[in-house]
Order: C-alpha cells, then sequence, then structure tokens
C-alpha cells in the first residue's frame, strides 16, 4: 500500500492533487482500494462539497470521509489551516466507508447496525471511527459496539474545530458535512496488517477521587464536593472564563475497567459542574494529573519503536488537540520520529478511540497520541533505522518542568505519608481521651459530657432521658478473697454486661463513673421503660458465670428527667437512690423520684 498527502487550499491544488494521484495510481499499477481521507482545518462546507464531489468525478470506485480539525499533520509535522488529503491505495484491501448521518438519540442502534457491518465482513482486520462527541451519547454507543468480533482491531477521532471552543465540528460524508454523523471504515483482507497504539504520558497528582454524581460527559460531584472546587481548591483556578487555558495541563486522570484514560474539562452551565471531554460516571476514580515532558517522550519512544518494527508502508497519527497546547513549539518532536518510519497523516482531535487488547473495550481517550501502522503483506525485513524523539531544543523548557514536577511528587508524596501518621496519631489520642483503658467502656469524662448533653438537649427542647448509676456489692469482698488481679477481670465481665445492653444507634451510652461504678444515659427512655432495663441488667449481673466467684450482685439507682433542671440535683438524686438500694439489702434497685415543678438550672 502507499499513502500520498495533498493540502487543498485552492482549485489549482485540487486539480493538481487529482493529476497526481492519477500519475500514483499508475505507477501504483491496480489498486483493489482507494481511500480518501479529508481533514479539514477550514470550515467552508461548500469548498468541502467541492473537493468531494471531484473527488467521486475522477476516482468514482473511490471510498470518501472526512472530519473536521484543530490543526492538521502532514509527513509528520503541523500545517497552517487547511484541507489536508490522504489518499491510501490498497493492492489487496477491501476498503469501505459506511454513513450513519444522525446518530443522536440513536446510539444504541447505530452502535448495533455498526457492530453488524464489522460482523459481516469477511476478513476484516480493523475498523476506523470518526463520530461526533457530545452531544452524542458515546458511551451508549460505545457499549453496543463493543460486543462486535474481538479480533478485530478498533480505532478512530472526534472531530473538533480549529478554534477550540464554539467553531463547528462536524464528519463529512458521502452525503454531505453533518453533525452527528458516524463514518465507519473497514479495512479488510488476509495481506492487511494493522497495529494501534496510544502513548500518554500524564502521571497523578495529589489524591484519588471517587466520583458521585455523574452523567454522560458531565461530572457534578466527587467525593461529594463539586468537580469545580478540585481545581479552585487545588490548582486555584476559577470559573473566569479562562477555565480551559488554565486546566488543560491538569486533566483528570480517570480509570474505567481497569484502564485509565485523560480527560480535559471544560465549565458547564450548572454551577460546579465539568464537562468532560469524554465519558464519565459514578463509582470511577478521579486523579488530577500534569504533564510530565520525560514520561510524555519515554511513551512516544517506546511507542515508535513498536511502529518501526512493524514495518509499515503507511501511518496515521491522531493526536489530541490539547497535546497540541501543551508541547506548544516543540509538538513536530514527538511526531518526527514516526515520518522517519513511512509517510504520516493525521489530524489533532477532540478525543481518540481505541479499543484495548486484553477487555476488548473500545476506550474514548483523551490527551493521547494515537498512532496507527499499516501494511499489506508481510514484514519483509526491510532495514529502518532505530527512531527517537529528539529532546536536546526541549532541554531548558523539560529541565524546568521535570524539576518542578518532582517536587510536585516529592512534596505530595511526603504529605500522603505525614496525613496518614497524624490521623492514626489523632484516632489514639482521642480514643485515650475518652475511653476507660480496664474496661473499654467510656471514661468518667466523656459519659459525663454525653450525659450533660443530653441534659440540655430535655432541658431546651423537652423529651425525656433516664440515668442509671450501677455500684458493685460488696466488691472490696472480692478483691480481698480473690486478689486484685481477678477483681480486674470481674469488672471486665460487668461491662460486657452493660455494654451489651446499650443501644447505640439510639444514642445510649454507658461509663465507668470510677472504680466499681457505672453510669448508663438512656435517652429518650421513659421510667417504666428504664427500671425495665435495670432489671435486666440486675438479673444478668446476678447471673454471669464470673471467674472464681459464686455469685455478683450490684444495685442501681435509676431516675428520670423531662425538663430544665439543675444538673447537680440530678447527679445526687441517682447517688441518693443508689444509697438507699444499698442500705434497703442491695442486689436491688431504687428510684430517685423526679422533683414536680423543676427549676430551669
Ligand atoms: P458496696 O456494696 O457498699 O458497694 O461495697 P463495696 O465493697 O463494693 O464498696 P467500697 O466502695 O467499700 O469498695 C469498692 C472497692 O472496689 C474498693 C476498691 O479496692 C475496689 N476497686 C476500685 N477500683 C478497682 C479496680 O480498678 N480494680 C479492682 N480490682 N478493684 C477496684
Ligand atoms: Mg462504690
Ligand atoms: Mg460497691
Amino acid at each position: 500500500m502507499r499513502q500520498f498527502l495533498y493540502e487543498i487550499y485552492n482549485d489549482d491544488a485540487l486539480s493538481a492533487s487529482v493529476d497526481a494521484i492519477r500519475k500514483e495510481l499508475e505507477v501504483f499499477g491496480e489498486a483493489k482500494s482507494l481511500l480518501f481521507h479529508i481533514y479539514c482545518g477550514i470550515d467552508e462546507e461548500g469548498w468541502i462539497l467541492t473537493i468531494r464531489d471531484r473527488l467521486y468525478r475522477e476516482f468514482p470506485f473511490c471510498e470518501f470521509c472526512g472530519i473536521s480539525s484543530n490543526a492538521e499533520i502532514i509527513n509528520g509535522a503541523l500545517t497552517d489551516p487547511v484541507i489536508l488529503l490522504s489518499a491510501m491505495m490498497f493492492k489487496t484491501t477491501d476498503v469501505r466507508v459506511f454513513f450513519f448521518p444522525d446518530v443522536l438519540d440513536h446510539e444504541a442502534e447505530t452502535g448495533d447496525q455498526a457492530r453488524r457491518i464489522i460482523d459481516d465482513t469477511p476478513d476484516i482486520k480493523a475498523a476506523e471511527i470518526l463520530i461526533q462527541g457530545a452531544p452524542v451519547d458515546n458511551l451508549t454507543f460505545l457499549h453496543s459496539l463493543d460486543k462486535c468480533s474481538r479480533d478485530v482491531k478498533i480505532f478512530g477521532g472526534y472531530p473538533i474545530s480549529h478554534i477550540l471552543e464554539g467553531g463547528r465540528r462536524f464528519i463529512v460524508t458521502e452525503g454531505g458535512v453533518f453533525d452527528n454523523a458516524l463514518a465507519l471504515i473497514t479495512y479488510a483482507g488476509s495481506d492487511f496488517h494493522i497495529d494501534v497504539g496510544h502513548t500518554a504520558g500524564w502521571e497523578p497528582l495529589g489524591r484519588t477521587f471517587t466520583v458521585t454524581k455523574a452523567s454522560k460527559n458531565t461530572l457534578y460531584c466527587v467525593d461529594d464536593i463539586s468537580a469545580m472546587e478540585l481545581y479552585r481548591r487545588y490548582l486555584d483556578i476559577e470559573d473566569d472564563g479562562h477555565f480551559i487555558e488554565n486546566s488543560m495541563e491538569f486533566p483528570l486522570l480517570v480509570e474505567d475497567e481497569g484502564m485509565t484514560m485523560l480527560r480535559h474539562c471544560s465549565v458547564t452551565g450548572t454551577e460546579g459542574a465539568l464537562e468532560l471531554a469524554g465519558y464519565i460516571h459514578n463509582g470511577m476514580k478521579v486523579t488530577m494529573s500534569y504533564g510530565d515532558p520525560i514520561a510524555i517522550v519515554a511513551e512516544v519512544d517506546a511507542r515508535a519503536e513498536e511502529v518501526r518494527k512493524f514495518e509499515p508502508e503507511a501511518i496515521l497519527i491522531y493526536s489530541c488537540a490539547m497535546r497540541k497546547i501543551f508541547w506548544n513549539y516543540f509538538i513536530n518532536n514527538e511526531m518526527a520520529p514516526f515520518q522517519k518510519i513511512a509517510t504520516s497523516c493525521g489530524f489533532c482531535t477532540g478525543g481518540e478511540l481505541n479499543r484495548d487488547h486484553d477487555t476488548g473495550h473500545i476506550m474514548w481517550h483523551n490527551i493521547t497520541m494515537l498512532t496507527i501502522a499499516m501494511r499489506e503483506g508481510p514484514k519483509t525485513g526491510r532495514d529502518i533505522p532505530r527512531v527517537s524523539v529528539d529532546t536536546t531544543a526541549m532541554h531548558g523548557q523539560t529541565s524546568l518542568v521535570k524539576r518542578l514536577t518532582t517536587l510536585i511528587k516529592a512534596t505530595s508524596d511526603e504529605l500522603r505519608q505525614s496525613l496518614s501518621d497524624l490521623t492514626e496519631a489523632n484516632e489514639k489520642l482521642l480514643h485515650m481521651a475518652t475511653v476507660d483503658e480496664l474496661t473499654a467502656l467510656y471514661n468518667r469524662r466523656e459519659i459525663e459530657r454525653r450525659i450533660n448533653v443530653a441534659l440540655d438537649d430535655v432541658a431546651e427542647n423537652g423529651g425525656v432521658v433516664s440515668l442509671v448509676m450501677i455500684d458493685v456489692d460488696h466488691f472490696k469482698r472480692v478483691n480481698d478473697t480473690c486478689g486484685h488481679e481477678t477483681g480486674d477481670k470481674i469488672l471486665e465481665g460487668v461491662a460486657a454486661v452493660l455494654n451489651a445492653t446499650v443501644r447505640e444507634y439510639e444514642g445510649e451510652a454507658v461509663g465507668r463513673w470510677g472504680g466499681e461504678e457505672f453510669f448508663m444515659l438512656l435517652p429518650g427512655v421513659t421510667l417504666e421503660q428504664a427500671l425495665e432495663r435495670a432489671e435486666e441488667i440486675r438479673q444478668t449481673v446476678e447471673m454471669y458465670p464470673f471467674p472464681k466467684i459464686h455469685r455478683l450482685t450490684c444495685s442501681l439507682g435509676v431516675t428520670v428527667v423531662t425538663g430544665a433542671e439543675d444538673k447537680k440535683a440530678i447527679y445526687t438524686r441517682v447517688d441518693n437512690a443508689l444509697y438507699e438500694a444499698k442500705e434497703t439489702g442491695r442486689n436491688r434497685i431504687v428510684v430517685g423520684e423526679e422533683r414536680h415543678n423543676p427549676k430551669p438550672s
């Protein structure tokens, strides 16, 4: 196969191209297929259709498709805005173009029809997809196309306008210039070989978030903070009319089906939401990222080596428009190596499609450079020298960026570690400050704090709170006969009994008041219910198989609070009730009656 490239800027150039193609065809000999791609850097429908008509007239057997582009790549370098014509001649490969002029709202059925065409084409090796991005629901389209035979390579690109924002994005078909069309190009034949790969080179920055609200291409929230807040908080990038320029060097790295994809963003009409240049859905992981020139060059070099070994006769480069903005003057450096291998052409895209080898899923990428290497017939072992990105001129720029990115990475790694140490230490401190060491119940300070909060709430808002104070009977004797250590074990047992009766989800709590005394807070529990609960505790303790002692009992004081009252008086009341239980025989419950007409504290 052969590929020839022409810049069509006027009628004369068009005529000259037609003549040149005819001559090349003569030299080429009999062609099974002639495929024209036009990459349109200018939005002039009339002129585009003139080119289309002329090509069909001169080469009636040709296949034709086109796409709007942000910049055109000819011989591995960007051109000025132009209409770039690629003529691919195939000896044995059957190439066909299929059009779907209206994909919007028919995404699933279009995906199905495209899949059927692919599966019904004998000897098919690859399918190229040129499709409009948003508002077309590409996730639905791709899910339905995904089901096509796993052996078929799928690649493609999304249109974009020459001015990044606001311009027209279109697909050119046999029938005209369309705003939501799909062009499907099938490459079939036993002699046809293709190798598709994409390179990125963007590195994660900061922590990873989980998408909590998203729909189609719109990201609303991650970890319940707004998408816009991510850029505001971590990069000081505001929705001030310059969001795209400021954020494009920090796209989102999103994870789906074990694959990572980059997504650049723009602001939407909805407060806090971002429009991504690709689908996003709930549960996907999202991390901000930065372009690391060293990583990018390494990926491109590795890919160039794969392409070199493939021995292609033609290469298509579909490279995201954002890479051009990222590299600025150096964009040609990352494409030039491919031109040294074979004629390379393509366009700057609004998104790149590539099928993942392992999962079979067709992924929608941003900010990648897709390189599509094609060949007819077996490798010939021709000697292609090794190629790599020329970084000599880039040194000044990249070394500054490299050092800054190293600083960012090291700092964020350290911060991540410190944060996790600090969180752990804080949790430990909080535990120590609120929990009793022996029994693991709340300590006095914490249970008292909780009781006071509950009493304040009743004082202000009404309702009911019951309090139960528990004291182990004759505990001194336990220590005296069994030893202090066994005493400790028994206290742990009593604590376990108490803890088991507490309904934490109702706001109930129990704490160690001191020694062998405990206090229980029961918000929303009436006196009657509190007495039942106290009785349950009394019986359980009495029946409980404590170590080394035959039987243990406890005495309980209970009271209820239903309004504003002096706190000290409440504690005294419970204490007195408990004292009375001791005095009147132990292993009993006594109620400390609520005073009527309580006075506010
Ligand atoms: P009463 O029925 O009147 O409550 O008699 P009592 O012996 O339980 O009461 P008293 O207040 O006289 O004694 C409480 C004992 O509890 C004294 C102390 O040695 C023991 N004690 C307090 N804290 C602990 C502890 O953490 N571990 C152990 N093993 N014993 C404790
Ligand atoms: Mg006591
Ligand atoms: Mg006691």
